[in-house]
């Protein structure tokens, strides 16, 4: 495929810094790696014994441990903005295992929330001084929802634990209940945003202390009216969704135990694969015409007008420099490249 600056599929991959936790000496002697970027380029050296290996992998851009979410929210919604303003749906996800760094790009630190805001945060910040300055009256509105064991759970509305996704041939798909709120300022959507959060599904798994399994999903819709001389002249729609996928480590590695944990694995394991394999016809213009799955999963079905034509997907997958989740790491890679 050829990607050129106009490309509807953008795939970034973000390196986080090793945490502290991770800092101590290696004691594998046998096994160590390399990870060397170089602007879209990563190139990962690994050693078993006297044995090397490289993988190099391309995508659109690797950003380092250096960069900070405000320099990541520049290279990749910000270029996309100006069109959700204009009647374009857009999508945004962050891929990757537990503990790679997917919330802490979408949301930010939960302690540095405020000095680091996470790229969706910093959607909205932007939509709200660019509509500002538009001579059209706009109207931002935000959902926050979840989906867990192919449930919708709205997060801003407790009493809303089961939401229907409906297809509607006039309006496309519709959350059949779920909670909409009008946002005029960027501290009540942040406000909003934190709430959910505090209701999101968490369970424990040994790979991460509170790791979620489940899929978040930050839809904002946008109703532009346009007038001329104060008569409404036509309403545009459109819809921006900023997603934290659940963890895409294989269920087993996490040592996860119980049916209800392999219930929630392979439907895990089936939304991320529905939603490559959907982006993968979609962004080759060789696979045109071909069947798209969509209705393989709830993520896709609830994305489907938010992927393919004129629309603008974003995916940033969360790496981990160090060497315990070298496999995963890989796998993660693998993924990313596949959705190219
Ligand atoms: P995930 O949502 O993929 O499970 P998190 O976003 O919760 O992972 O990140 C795991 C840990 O790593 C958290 O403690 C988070 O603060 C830290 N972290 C992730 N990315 C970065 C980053 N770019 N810079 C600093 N710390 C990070
Ligand atoms: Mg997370």
């Amino acid at each position: 495929m050829n990607k050129d600056e106009e490309s509807a599929f953008k795939v970034f991959i973000r390196v986080r810094p090793l945490l502290d936790r991770e800092n101590s000496p290696q004691n594998n002697k046998s096994r160590s790696h390399k990870l060397k970027i170089h602007d879209s380029t990563i190139l990962i050296t690994e050693k078993r014994w006297n044995h090397k290996k490289n993988h190099c992998y391309t995508f659109d851009r690797i950003f380092s441990e250096n960069h900070r979410n405000n320099h990541i929210y520049q290279e990749t919604l910000y270029p996309i903005i100006g069109g959700v303003l204009n009647g374009f749906n857009a999508t945004c996800f962050a891929y990757g295992m537990t503990g790679a760094g997917k919330t802490f790009t979408m949301i930010g630190d939960p302690c540095t929330h405020t000095r680091d805001p996470g790229l969706s945060l910093l959607a909205i910040e932007d939509l709200f001084s660019r509509s500002k300055s538009d001579k059209n009256h706009i109207t931002i509105k935000i959902s926050y929802f979840e989906i867990y064991n192919e449930k919708v759970i709205d997060l801003l509305n407790e009493k809303s634990r089961n939401i229907l996704v409906i297809e509607d041939p006039l309006k496309g798909t519709i959350l059949s209940g779920i909670s909409e709120y009008q946002i005029d300022d960027n501290q009540y959507a942040s406000q909003l945003i934190q709430e959910g959060d505090s209701k999101r599904v968490i369970a424990y798994t040994d790979a991460n202390h509170a790791s979620t399994r489940s899929h978040v999903i930050l839809q904002i819709s946008i109703e532009k009216n346009s007038n001329f001389r104060n008569v409404i002249e036509e309403i545009i729609y459109s819809k921006l969704f900023l997603i934290d996928l659940a963890g895409s480590e294989k269920i087993s590695a996490t040592e996860s135990r119980g049916a209800l944990r392999s219930i929630e694995g392979g439907n895990i394991n089936r939304s991320l694969l529905a939603l490559v394999n959907c982006i993968n016809i979609l962004s080759d213009s060789r696979k045109k015409g071909k069947f798209v799955p969509y209705r393989d999963s709830k993520l896709t079905r609830i994305l489907k007008e938010a992927l393919g034509g004129n629309t603008k997907t974003i995916m940033i997958a969360c790496i981990s420099p160090s060497l315990h989740y070298i496999d995963e790491t890989l796998n993660t890679l693998k993924y990313a490249e596949r959705a190219r």
